[in-house]
């Protein structure tokens, strides 16, 4: 069993790394029902990135959906000229990508394959 910290080789079933000292548990202490509840919920807003220790693809989740909205919001009265279709095909794109991202977190969360922000498995 290699560590994920110095890649110092350990006996199978070791607790911690023989070399940094280091645990060496594969599966997160964060709750894999509680990140699948909120990745269903607030999953938009990447809560459940936030939750297992992820914050920037969590902040760039968030991102990814309420930029879009914010400029949904911000072009209104709308319009019919070609600017505008651009702008929320540019929108539309955001919002399909950040909900395709969200159920490929859902996904790997309920098959308990998602890793948090130390590459354990969110699988207790
Ligand atoms: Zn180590």
């Amino acid at each position: 069993m290699f560590c994920i910290n110095c890649h110092a080789s350990n006996i199978e079933n070791a607790r911690f790394c023989n070399r940094c000292g280091r645990s060496l548990e594969t599966v997160s202490n964060k709750s894999r029902m509680t990140a699948l509840v909120l990745g269903v919920t607030l999953g938009t807003l990447g809560a459940h990135r936030a939750y297992i220790g992820k914050y920037t693809t969590a902040l760039i989740q968030c991102a990814t959906f309420v930029i879009p909205l914010a400029a949904l919001i911000a072009l209104y009265p709308w319009q019919t000229t070609s600017l505008l279709i651009i702008q929320l095909s540019l929108i539309g794109v955001s919002l399909v990508g950040n909900a395709i991202w969200v159920i490929v977190d859902v996904s790997q969360l309920i098959s308990g394959t998602m890793t948090d922000a130390t590459m354990k498995r969110v699988a207790r």
